[in-house]
């Protein structure tokens, strides 16, 4: 699944989040990027609800040891099959002044 670079439009491969520390160049137009946090978070927490509950409630796991397991699950599966999923940002930079 190829993403799209929102400044120039272009399909890019972006790098995987553990690759880059706060950003990205855009290969085409060289514009910083970075994952969206928000598409992050969503996706983490809808995977850890999807896999912890029925752990719990059909599989009599403990919950903190269904929570674990699902975490540990999603570290290990979202390389492959999220990252490629989330949105890109363009990340601004506000340059430090009158501090
Ligand atoms: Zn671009």
């Amino acid at each position: 699944m190829s993403q799209h670079c929102p400044h120039c439009q272009q399909s890019i491969s972006s790098p995987l989040l553990s690759r880059y520390e706060d950003f990205f160049a855009c290969p085409h137009c060289h514009c910083a990027l970075a994952h969206h946090e928000a598409d992050i978070m969503l996706y983490a927490l809808a995977f850890i609800i999807t896999i912890t509950t029925p752990l719990v409630v059909f599989g009599e796991v403990n919950s903190l040891i269904a929570m674990a397991l699902s975490m540990l699950a999603y570290h290990f599966l979202r390389p492959k099959f999220f990252e490629s999923r989330f949105r890109l940002r363009i990340v601004k930079f506000f340059p430090i002044e009158n501090i």
